[in-house]
């Protein structure tokens, strides 16, 4: 019987090379000649072999998908959660493992990180922008600055709506850096439009180093940051990051004026 089904097989072979070509799906090709003994071995249904073929398609297609995804966010480097020190933020651990795992952005809610500089802040935003990208959703990063840059240019040709339409398709926004610089009060209005654009609609990541209570002068105005970090904060996780910079651990610098100025702890 096996003899007479070989040849059949071998035709079978070529023509699921065939479909698998036309299907766009090539991997297919390789994983059904290569499942198919092991289906035999083990007795597998029909349902099960197709299953199994189809299932290494899928995995391949999200993995790749998960890698363009990340390619175009356009992330200041590649962190990922696995490669960050917990035992330097231990406070954080649990927080950033549940946030991790994707819940926050099907309840569009919003994820601040606040601390001194060197803490780990940017490298978490990025960690959870790779983490957001594996789970399906389309991420973008830049700076509180590079965002500025983006709306003032979008508002200047018209087409601010437009550009807010096109970035609440984006299941995660990652600002990193509010506060290293101030901003003047047109730039506060299009952040806040920005905030609000998305609120209770998909989720941001804030970074910044500076506490809320510190916000108003950087965008110039009281009333404008009030009510943008009421928008951010009423659906947010807000962590604070705190000790000195790991880039300058044990390395005896710990005395630096910027550390010692930022340590103090953050209102929430
Ligand atoms: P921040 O944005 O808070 O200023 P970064 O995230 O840029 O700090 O961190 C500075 C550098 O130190 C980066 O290279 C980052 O990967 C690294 N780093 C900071 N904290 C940790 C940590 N707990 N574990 C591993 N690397 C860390
Ligand atoms: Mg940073």
């Amino acid at each position: 019987m096996a003899a007479a089904t070989k040849p059949a097989a071998g035709e079978t072979l070529k023509q699921l090379n065939y479909l698998a070509a036309a299907l766009k799906a090539p991997r297919i090709t390789e994983s059904a000649a290569r499942l198919a003994d092991h289906a035999r071995d083990a007795g597998w249904t029909h349902e099960e072999y197709l299953a199994a073929v189809l299932e290494r398609e899928v995995a391949a297609r999200n993995a790749s998908g998960a890698q363009l995804r990340i390619r175009a966010a356009g992330f200041a480097a590649r962190k990922t959660i696995e490669e960050f020190d917990f035992d330097a933020q231990p406070a954080v651990r649990q927080p950033i493992a549940a946030l991790a795992s994707g819940g926050f952005l099907t309840e569009a809610r919003n994820v601040v990180l606040l601390g001194p500089p060197g803490t780990g802040k940017t490298h978490l935003a990025i960690g959870l922008g790779i983490a957001a990208a594996h789970h399906g959703y389309r991420v973008l990063f830049a700076t509180a600055t590079g965002w500025v840059t983006r709306l003032t240019d979008a508002h200047r040709a018209g087409k601010l709506p437009q550009d807010l339409a096109k970035l609440r398709r984006y299941g995660l926004i990652i600002i990193d850096e509010v506060g290293y610089l101030p901003f003047e009060q047109d730039a506060a209005n299009l952040f806040f439009q920005l905030v609000s654009a998305r609120y209770e609609h998909a989720s941001l990541i804030l970074t910044s180093n500076l506490p809320f209570s510190s916000w108003g002068g950087v965008f110039g105005d009281q009333v404008v940051a009030a009510a943008m970090i009421d928008r951010i904060v009423h659906h947010a996780d807000v962590l604070t990051l705190k000790g000195a910079s790991y880039r300058l651990r044990n390395r005896g610098l710990d005395t630096l004026p910027s550390i010692r100025e930022t340590t103090d702890p953050q209102p929430t």
